[in-house]
This record gives structure tokens, sequence and C-alpha cells, in this order.
């Protein structure tokens, strides 16, 4: 199999798994007092650090907690349901871009004072709008969370620029990193956001590890209750080996280049001028293409390219693998029949010059039988 499906999750790096493997092999709970346990409360502080080091932060110096959670899905929700419970004392209001995971967006079902930020069909937030929000609710805004590159089409947002202008309004800033470690350089310390989610199985970690990242002080509220651990806002016995596989990925990670996607891109273009290839004008992820094939609708290029031994998504799948419309081109203005037909393509560092060629030669392949069967 060819994998080209590096935003959805990615394989687990050798290093990891046989620490992982070795952690596994010992009892290791860190609330324990004996040496097992202390063995534990070591690992896990080892892990602390080099996640943290991996975002630019110093724990001993600079005034970041990270927190592990199960998932980005509850990191995510951790920090959205805290400003729920403050919105219930203070009515105050949240503002979320049009493109972020739904583990964001699915608040507003819940929450009538989250608003949503529209992008533009370059998939980038506006400015101006964020600024005319916050003077608009000033007093009343209390959080903006705008992730840092989007899964299905990879755009960047400029979250250094945009958290500069929420604090200026005194608002709080969180920021969905997910997709940043192992692809580019995601310097929490340098993007000053008040929060940040990222998760270990988008770069080469375990599945069940993931963090929130915030700016010590704040008074967070725990969405799980138990023992104290994780500083007592996320209850329930850490995840030792996930953890430890967490930290090895994070001491591995390397940035990717745009070589093999900008190729991919090029030949794509050159077998069919009508492909659309979205939002290439706007800062993306180097690994990541998410291409309309005319008139083929999605879930019959996923299935055709997995006959062919290659695993790609759209981007927009949901837990019973059915394909949705993507409401991440559709807040970007596709209409139902091209965002229908577009795939995302996402390589890994192990992704060759010669998976290129297959995939290149494959879609030509599926493109040149959907016009036969016209
Ligand atoms: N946020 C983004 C941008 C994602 O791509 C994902 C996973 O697809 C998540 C959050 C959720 O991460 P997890 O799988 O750790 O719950």
């Amino acid at each position: 199999m060819i994998y080209c499906d590096y935003n959805s999750t990615s394989p687990v790096l050798p290093e990891c798994i046989s620490a992982m493997t070795e952690a596994m092999a010992t009892p290791l709970n860190p609330s324990s007092v004996h040496t097992f346990g202390r063995d534990a409360k070591t690992m896990i502080e080892v892990a602390r650090s080099d996640i943290a080091s991996m975002l630019g932060i110093n724990l001993r110096k600079d005034q970041y907690t990270i927190v592990f959670t199960s998932s980005a899905t509850e990191a995510n929700n951790l920090i959205m349901r805290n400003f729920d419970y403050h919105v219930a004392s203070s009515k105050g209001k949240i503002l979320v871009s049009s493109t972020e995971h739904i583990s964001i967006l699915r608040h507003k079902e819940y929450n009538n004072n989250i608003d949503i930020l529209p992008v533009d069909s370059n998939g980038i937030i506006s400015m101006r709008m964020l600024e005319e929000w916050l003077v608009q609710n000033q007093g009343e805004a209390n959080l903006v969370s705008i992730m840092l590159a989007n899964n299905e089409t990879g755009v960047v947002q400029p979250i250094k620029e945009i958290t500069a202008m929420v604090h200026k309004y005194g608002v709080l800033m969180h920021s969905d990193c997910v997709q940043g470690p192992g692809k580019i350089k995601c310097d929490i310390l340098d993007l000053d956001v008040d929060f940040a989610s990222i998760s270990a199985h988008k770069f080469g970690g375990p599945l069940g590890a993931a963090a929130l990242v915030y700016k010590t002080g704040r008074n967070l509220l725990p969405q799980i209750l138990g023992g104290g651990q994780e500083r007592g806002i996320r209850a329930g016995t850490e995840n030792i080996p996930a953890i430890v596989g967490f930290g090895v990925a994070a001491k591995k990670h390397t940035h990717q280049t745009s070589r093999l996607r900008d190729i991919f891109e090029a030949e794509i273009t050159n077998i069919c001028s009508d492909a659309i290839i979205f939002c290439k004008a706007s800062p993306r992820l180097p690994n990541t293409s998410m291409i309309h094939m005319p008139n083929v609708p999605a879930n019959v290029q996923i299935i055709s390219f997995d006959m062919k031994g290659i695993a790609v998504s759209s981007g927009s799948a949901c837990s019973s693998g059915k394909v949705k419309i993507s409401h991440v081109l559709t807040a970007m203005g596709a209409p139902d029949k091209i965002a229908d037909c577009a795939i995302r393509f996402s390589f890994g560092p192990s992704t060759t010059e010669r998976d290129v060629a297959i995939l290149i030669s494959t879609w030509q392949e599926i493109y040149t039988k959907s016009r036969v069967q016209l």
C-alpha cells in the first residue's frame, strides 16, 4: 500500500514502538509511591519536557503548562467547555472560524454565545472581520479559537498576528495546532497563544496521547473528575506507554518540504486543466493537497485508489466511514458539485518519489476511465 493519508493519522515511528513496548512491560502507575510509580512519574516528566521543547517551550523558564489528554478532541473539548462554564456566569462570547475541526465547531450546538468567523475562498480568515467582532463584543468576548493549519486543505492561518490582535482587545486565544508538529514549525511560545491543542498520532506518535498546552495561571476546570492526576485538570491514571511514545515522537519530529507535493500538483494540472487544487495560492502545509477531480465523486475516487493500493481520504469522513460534503470546502464557498468530487492527499516523511509517480499515473487512470464512462 502507498499511504497518502498522513493528516488523518501517521505510522508510528519504530523508536516510539520500542520505547512503548518497554514501558508496557512494566507496571507503571505514577500515583504509586514505590519505585515503579516514581519511574512512571519520571517518564511522564521527560515526555512533557521533550514535547515542550518541540513547541519552543522551556517548562522551567517559560510560563506554560502541558496537560495530557487522550486525544486532541478531548483537549479541544476541555478548552471549549471551560469557556462554556465561564459563559454561563459571565455571558461571554466565543469566536471560532468556520473551518475548525468538528470538536470545536460542534459546541455551537449547545452554546448560543459562539459566533462563526467566515473564511474567504482561499480558506483564510479576514483580520478586518476579526477586529470588527472584537470591537463589537468588547467587554463581552472571552475566547477566540482559530486553528494553525487546516486538516483538509492544509491552509495555515497567521496565528501570531491573529493572537496579537485578539490580545489587543483583552481576549484569550486558543489555537488547534494539531496539524502543525511534524510538518511545519509550531513554536507556541512565539505564537503567544493562551491555549493550544496537539495530538501525538499526527506526527509519528501513538493514538491515545494528546495535550492541552496553556499559559500557567489560567484557572481551568476539569471535565473529567477523579484523582488529582495532571494537576487536577484531567483525572484518570495516565496512559504511560502512549505518553512515552508521544515524547519520543516529539524528540524525533522533523519538518516536511513541499517538493513532492508540488511535483504531484504540477502533474495533475498537466493531466487535467479542469482539476481544482484548493487553496493553492494560500500558505499551506507542505504535505497537503486537496484536489477536485471533475465529475468523479469522492467516494468513487477513494475506492478506486484503494483498489490500486493507495490510501487517501476526503478529509471529511465521519466515524461511520461515510464521505460527507466537506464543511471546510463549503465554508470557502465551493458549490456542493465541486466539493463532492474533492479528495485530500497528505504525504509524510516516508513518501517517496516512486510513490508520487504511481499516485500520478493512478490519478490519470481513474480520471481517464471516468471520461470513457461519460
Ligand atoms: N483538530 C484537527 C485539526 C485534526 O485534524 C484532528 C484530527 O483529525 C483533531 C483536532 C482531533 O484529533 P484527535 O484525533 O487526537 O482527537
